[in-house]
Formats: C-alpha cells, sequence, structure tokens
C-alpha cells in the first residue's frame, strides 16, 4: 500500500484538468496505450470482449462503468440509463450477470433521494435478470450515506446487493456488525482513498492488522464474503482460516483489479478457488487511472514506458 503522500499528490493531479485533457487524448487511443492495461476500453462492447477474455481464463468477473462525483441531475439520468443499457447488453451477450457502481454517479452529490430512485430504477431490471449488483465505496464523507441506502433498499427487498467496507476505516469494525446483522454481503477493501488520522489508520501494518480482523469475523459469520485485495499474505491467511473452520473454497471468493497482479489471479484459480476480477471501463476514467497510480508509483514507470514505446511506434 502507498504512503499517504503519494495518494494526496495522486488525488490533487486526478483534479487537474490539463493533465486530463492530455490523458484522455493519449491514453486510450490504440490497443497499447497506457491506460489499457487497468481500463478495458470506453464501450461497452470492449468490456464485454475483456469480461469474455477474463471468462476464458476460469475467472469471474464484475463490471463497473466509471463515472463518479456527478455533478446535474440530467448527468445522473445518464448514467442509471447507461447502467440499464450495460445489463442488457450483457444479457445479450450471455456472460456473467455482476456489476459495481458507485451512489455519486448516479447523482448523490446533487440530490440523494433521487440517487436512490436511480439506484432502484437499475435494480428493478437487474433483480429479475439474476444479477448482482455492489454498491462500491466512496471516501469517508460517504460512508454513513452509502450504508444508509444501502439498508433502505436491502429492507425493501433487494437482496441482490452488497457493500464494500474499507479496513482503513476506523468505524469499519461497527459498520461490519451492521451489515452482518443484516444478512449481507461484504466486499472487504484496505481503502483507496486518502484519509485523515481521525477517521483512518495512517500506516499499512495497522490497515492490514484491521484487514486480518474483518476478515477473519466475515469467515466466521459472513454470507459469501468477497477478499478484494493483491496482498498475497491476505489470501494466505484467508485460505488459513477457511481451511481450519472447513470452509470450502465455494464460500467466498477472492477479487483483484482488471490488469493488476494477473499471475496471482491465474495462480488462485489454479488452486481452486474463485476469483473475480473489477472491470472498469468507460469515458471516465482518468481518476480511477490516477487511483491505480497512486497505489503504486512503480506503476507510472511501466506507463512512460508505454508512452515511449507507442511514441517510437508512430515514428516515421
Ligand atoms: C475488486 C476490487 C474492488 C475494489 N473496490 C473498492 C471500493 O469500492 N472502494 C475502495 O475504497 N477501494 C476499493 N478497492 C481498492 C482497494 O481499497 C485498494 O486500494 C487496492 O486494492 C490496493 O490495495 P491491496 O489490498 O491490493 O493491497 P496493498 O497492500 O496496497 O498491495 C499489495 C500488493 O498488491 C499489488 N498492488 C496493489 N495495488 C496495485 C496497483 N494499483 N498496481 C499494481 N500492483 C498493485 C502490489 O504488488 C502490492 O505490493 C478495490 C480493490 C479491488 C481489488
Amino acid at each position: 500500500m502507498l504512503d499517504g503522500a503519494s495518494k494526496v499528490l495522486f488525488h490533487l493531479l486526478a483534479q487537474s484538468n490539463g493533465l486530463k485533457a492530455l490523458a484522455s487524448r493519449y491514453g486510450m487511443r490504440r490497443s497499447q496505450s497506457f491506460a489499457r492495461r487497468f481500463i478495458a476500453g470506453e464501450t461497452t462492447p470492449e468490456a464485454i470482449d475483456t469480461a469474455r477474455a477474463v471468462e476464458a481464463r476460469g475467472l469471474l468477473h464484475t463490471l463497473d462503468h466509471l463515472g463518479e462525483s456527478v455533478g446535474s441531475l440530467s448527468d445522473a439520468d445518464a448514467a442509471t440509463r447507461e447502467y440499464r443499457e450495460i445489463g442488457e447488453a450483457i444479457v445479450a451477450a450471455g456472460i456473467g450477470r455482476n456489476l459495481s457502481l458507485k451512489l455519486t454517479q448516479l447523482g448523490l452529490d446533487v440530490d440523494r433521494a433521487s440517487a436512490v430512485d436511480n439506484l432502484r430504477k437499475i435494480l428493478d431490471r437487474t433483480d429479475s435478470a439474476g444479477f448482482f449488483v455492489r454498491i462500491d465505496m466512496e471516501n469517508s464523507a460517504y460512508t454513513e450515506v452509502t450504508l444508509d441506502i444501502f439498508e433502505t433498499l436491502w429492507e425493501q427487498g433487494h437482496r441482490q446487493i452488497g457493500v464494500v467496507l474499507q479496513a482503513a476505516l476506523h468505524r469499519t469494525e461497527r459498520d461490519l456488525q451492521r451489515i452482518l446483522a443484516l444478512g449481507a454481503r461484504v466486499r472487504l477493501v484496505k481503502g483507496a482513498y486518502k484519509e485523515s488520522k481521525s477517521v483512518a489508520h495512517q500506516h499499512k501494518a495497522d490497515v492490514d492488522a484491521a484487514y486480518a480482523r474483518l476478515m477473519q469475523q466475515l469467515l466466521e459469520r459472513g454470507d459469501y464474503p468477497a477478499f478484494a485485495t493483491h496482498d498475497p499474505a491476505m489470501h494466505a491467511l484467508a485460505k488459513q482460516w477457511a481451511t481450519e473452520r472447513g470452509l470450502g473454497p465455494e464460500r467466498y471468493e477472492f477479487q483483484l483489479l482488471y490488469g493488476v497482479r494477473r499471475d496471482l489471479q491465474t495462480s488462485l484459480v489454479e488452486q481452486g478457488h474463485r476469483v473475480r476480477v473489477y472491470i472498469p471501463f468507460g469515458r471516465e476514467w482518468f481518476p480511477y487511472f490516477m487511483r491505480r497510480l497512486g497505489e503504486r508509483p512503480a506503476n507510472i514507470t511501466s506507463v512512460l514506458r508505454s508512452i515511449r514505446d507507442e511514441n517510437r511506434a508512430n515514428r516515421p
């Protein structure tokens, strides 16, 4: 996990319009362009092709149509319509039915009631088609409202939904009890956002220790938990604790991001584990891309190398 300073730096860079315009022009241009390492493409057909390739490797997937912090109700409506159309395209393509989405993409910053309505419009379509929909967790300003909305929809009978909890946050131990009491599914992550010390652990060792504690509780009392991490130490603990409790690999899954640790994705599957790859796609890929760079500054080297190679290839 990265230190706080690079998370802050990449968060600031992610807000730069100049950088965004430049990246948008080059990042996705060709099949080898730099952003394609982490993002499946800008269109639904590209995402579906990627999902098919992922399935061919024996992996599961969840599709995330990128977008967040939408600033108007008309943009939120458009995002909602797009999600419903993506659902239809997935059904038509005959691939696995699993989506991930963010509430700020559905208008949470503009009007909470509209965001809930929008989510309901998506679920009305996806529930009947047998989809599972995961509500991603954004920064800590959204934790409480995200859990509240999740709980409301759960109580209204939407049971094919799941939530995400971030081990980095101090509050997560309590939030876990709340979600366990509902009987809902949890994706456990370390947390992608820079948070202050009043709300979150600041050192990797503390985040890892919290992750392990939460994982243990999820294995004991959770319904099909998802351990979303690339950290082999956490994979080893999950496997060990599941075995000790007599839980077979069908009782939980590992989740990894598209383009990150493909070697681990494959080896976990070869060991008989369920592995789901989070496949992001869409035009609004820049903030997601910057978070991935911020997590591992070494990724910048590979991005720069790919830009250099592309420039060389384009020289007459
Ligand atoms: C499926 C999935 C869904 C997620 N959903 C959310 C969410 O809803 N909300 C949220 O806040 N966060 C989410 N995250 C991100 C998560 O919080 C972490 O920021 C991210 O997974 C990096 O932490 P780590 O657990 O992999 O472990 P770390 O300790 O950070 O890393 C362990 C090892 O993984 C590898 N690695 C980690 N990140 C990268 C990278 N970007 N590039 C290359 N190698 C890398 C490195 O080898 C590193 O040494 C999600 C992650 C996954 C896998």
